[in-house]
């Protein structure tokens, strides 16, 4: 996997620039920044000047301080109440979304333990967060534990389908304005944010504080009429057998594809066991020598054959391409996710490490 930081660099500007100046970044590097390496994507991206770091796991934020990030680091999966000492001692904000977390934290406040937190309120997404109809009974909690000394530095909610219109942004925003003020106010810093990458372009005036840019950043297409990211990661393998078949060969477990005259096969080193999905099996494409060619048979673990011919220059040791491009042809994160009925995240955090992951500037071209 070859990887052009100075694409990654310039989807962060483009984010920047559409929310405006005054609006903190916060790129998500959670899920090893989507695949592609969370240590050098901070690298990547740290000259950006960004407010801070998204990560998923109380681990993920260890990590990322440990290689060097001194900025702040947000854990946005609700962790483990035996975790929040970790995060304290790491000096990770943890986002929290139940009054079990509130009680911990006001504990450790009062031994000068605790983390600060980050509060978020479920305006629909429904898989965290604090009712928004219900902040009479979490909003008090959260000031206690602020007492005790867990700093409340903030507040967010997330976005179910910025990607698909503006009509169920506008409702999730409508509940966390109201939520916002009507909310008790802890003294200090208290930084407010709702938008992912879809969301920075869709609703860009709802920037507030903060915003938490992921996918775009990596590539990923964000839903119809908004930008186009630059693309990021590339994925190539080369040929390491060739083979002239003719009518009646089979090919690869199952036998699923079969010549139906003579064909040639070229035999690439990557396989599902490399993250490429299974389900391209005789579905679909790869680029070799500029060109658009079939992927044939099962997809085994280690090797993925390619039907040759209409390229027949192709050699042993030649570089096929199964994401980028090759020529003029291009296979996107989007297409192949569209092919095998997932989205681009899914196939980006699905890469293993087998795949060594090779950072460039400015790889893919303009
Ligand atoms: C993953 C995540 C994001 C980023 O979402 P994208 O769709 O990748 O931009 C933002 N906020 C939270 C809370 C997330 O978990």
């Amino acid at each position: 996997m070859r990887i052009d930081a100075s694409a990654l660099r310039e989807n962060l500007a483009a984010v920047r620039a559409s929310v405006g100046p005054d609006a903190g970044l916060v790129p998500m590097v959670k899920a090893d920044a989507y695949g592609l390496g969370m240590e050098s994507a901070w690298r990547a991206l740290v000259s950006e000047d960004p407010w801070g770091w998204g990560v998923a796991t109380v681990e993920e934020g260890a990590a990322l301080r440990e290689a060097g990030a001194e900025r702040p680091v947000v854990v946005f999966s609700p962790p483990g109440l035996h975790e929040l000492p970790a995060a304290a001692a790491a000096d990770l904000t943890v986002t929290v979304s139940h009054v079990r977390a509130l009680e911990a934290l006001a504990e450790l406040g009062r031994k000068g333990r605790a983390p600060a937190f980050h509060l978020e309120v479920d305006t629909g997404m429904g898989r965290a967060g604090f009712d928004w109809r219900r902040r009479a009974e979490w909003a008090p909690r959260a000031l206690e534990a602020h007492g005790a000394g867990a700093p409340w530095t903030g507040c967010f909610t997330h976005l179910h389908s910025a990607d698909e219109g503006p009509e169920t942004v506008a409702r999730q925003w409508a509940r966390f304005q109201e939520t916002l003020d009507a909310l008790p106010r802890p003294d200090g810093p208290f930084l407010r944010h709702v938008l992912n990458s879809p969301g920075a372009f869709r609703a860009p005036e709802h920037a507030l504080d903060l915003v938490r840019p992921g996918i775009f950043l990596y590539g990923g297409r964000i839903g119809a009429g908004l930008p186009e990211p630059r693309p990021v990661a590339s994925v190539h393998a080369r040929v390491v057998h060739l083979r002239d078949a003719g009518e009646g060969d089979t090919l690869g477990y199952g036998a699923t594809h079969v010549a139906q005259g003579p064909e040639r096969w070229a035999t690439v080193g990557l396989g599902y066991g490399d993250g490429l999905p299974r389900a391209l099996g005789n579905r679909g494409h790869a680029l070799v020598g500029g060109r658009r060619v079939p992927i044939v048979g099962r997809i085994s673990m280690d090797v993925t054959v390619v039907d040759i011919s209409s390229v027949p220059s192709v050699s042993l040791g030649d570089v096929v391409t199964f994401l980028g491009s090759d020529g003029g042809e291009r296979i996107t994160v989007d297409e192949v996710a569209e092919r095998v009925g997932t989205i681009s995240y899914e196939i980006l955090t699905g890469f293993t490490p087998r795949l060594p992951r090779i950072w460039e500037e400015g790889s893919h071209g303009a």
